[in-house]
């Protein structure tokens, strides 16, 4: 009898969940009267929504930005209540917001007439959860400062809403601690809110949302009934210029894999697709078997920081499809199969997103099927 071989795969993503879960905390710490929706779009931002949302029992709501992404929760098994985050397109997803129980945000005019359009047929009995998005300055989703008063009577006119309407905005600059324009959309949302208050009869039922990671952690004044972490959970710091550990904040995806080449080149010899990196002197080169096919960002310069057996060592040249090179040339004790860390633990994303010209939300959503996922628990 042969035996049948499974190979791990070298190059693997490790997903801490209680990383994760530990992250989530974070956020209730930073403002413990608020609820949490835990913003996990695009596969949980690159880290498998299905595992991530198993793991974050303590979270009192779940955001996605589309609705295939809300069935899949729904199917397999996901009870909480589901922020679809840009609302229905057609009709034919409102049955199925309706059908499987999901908050909607309401942002644009043509999603109105599509309720009413629903409302007209007496034989759908479509009832939603809806969340009125205003737009205080973003300017992508939602309704203009001028709109939102007359949109929202409009709204409570249908007898579409199974809660009273619920408001929302986004903050399009939270991200910069130094930049007023988180305050000034603050300011505006809830000038906003005063009006609404006084023109509904139970103004204490209208719950509200603004805070993203970053408003959460940087911005008290954001936080509200509901907040909405997104990055955060993933163990990235929201802010510019400042690292994840100094919020606490643990990474949850690491990133890693093997040298499988190592060769000994002289100075002045080329490394890789266009020679773009010139040996400068004598030197150990290893060669990694991970590229932009896994994820691994292809504009990483020469000089992108990787950890080999624990000690930063740097990519040397252009980023191939399935491999990469790195300077060996300090690191004498390296041998062939040697583990190499691109990002996670020891390394943070938010740095290797630097050299790449890019953000760590790029790069954790990036990565491909071609990595092998293991989920961990500790
Ligand atoms: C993605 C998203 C979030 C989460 O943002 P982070 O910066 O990842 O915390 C919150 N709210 C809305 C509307 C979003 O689209």
């Amino acid at each position: 009898m042969t035996e049948k071989i499974i190979p791990t795969r070298t190059t693997r993503a490790v997903i801490d969940l209680s990383a994760c879960r530990h992250n989530l905390q974070q956020a209730k710490l930073a403002a413990p009267d608020s609820r949490l929706i835990a913003v996990i779009k695009a596969n949980a931002y690159g880290h498998g929504m299905l595992n991530i949302a198993h793991a974050l029992n303590e979270t009192d709501m779940f955001a996605v930005a589309r609705v295939e992404e809300a069935v899949m929760l729904r199917e397999s098994g996901i009870k909480k209540p589901i922020l679809l985050l840009e609302g229905f397109t057609s009709e034919a997803e409102l049955i199925l917001v309706s059908r499987y129980d999901l908050d909607c945000v309401v942002h644009h005019e043509s999603q109105i007439q599509i309720l009413e359009k629903s409302n007209s047929k007496t034989s759908n009995e479509i009832k939603i959860n809806a969340w009125l998005k205003i737009d205080t300055g973003m300017h992508r989703l939602g309704f203009v400062i001028e709109e939102v008063e007359s949109t929202y009577k409009r709204l409570s006119l249908l007898n579409k809403f199974k809660q009273p309407l619920q408001i929302m905005t986004h903050l399009a600059n939270a991200d910069d601690k130094n930049d007023q324009t988180t305050l000034n959309q603050i300011d505006i949302f809830n000038q906003k809110i005063e009006t609404i208050k006084k023109i509904n009869s139970d103004p204490n039922t209208i719950e509200f949302s603004i805070a993203n990671s970053a408003g959460i952690l940087g911005w008290p004044l954001s936080h509200s009934n509901w907040n909405r972490p997104g990055i955060l959970l993933y163990g990235v710091s929201p802010f510019i210029n400042e690292l994840a550990d100094e919020h606490n904040l643990k990474p949850v995806m690491t990133l890693k894999s093997q040298i499988i080449s190592i060769k000994k080149l002289n100075k002045g010899e080329p490394v890789g697709y266009a020679g773009e990196y010139i040996c400068e002197k004598n030197m150990r080169i290893g060669i990694v078997a991970i590229g932009y096919g896994d994820g691994y960002p292809r504009h990483a310069k020469t000089g992108t920081p990787v950890l080999i057996n624990n000690k930063r060592s740097q990519l040397l040249g252009r980023v191939s499809m399935d491999m990469i090179c790195v300077d060996l040339t300090d690191l004498n004790d390296t041998k062939i199969y040697d583990s190499v860390t691109l990002w996670g633990k020891g390394l943070p994303v938010e740095e290797v997103a630097a050299h790449a010209g890019t953000i760590a939300y790029d790069l954790l959503c990036g990565v491909t099927k071609r990595v092998e996922f293991i989920y961990t628990e500790k």
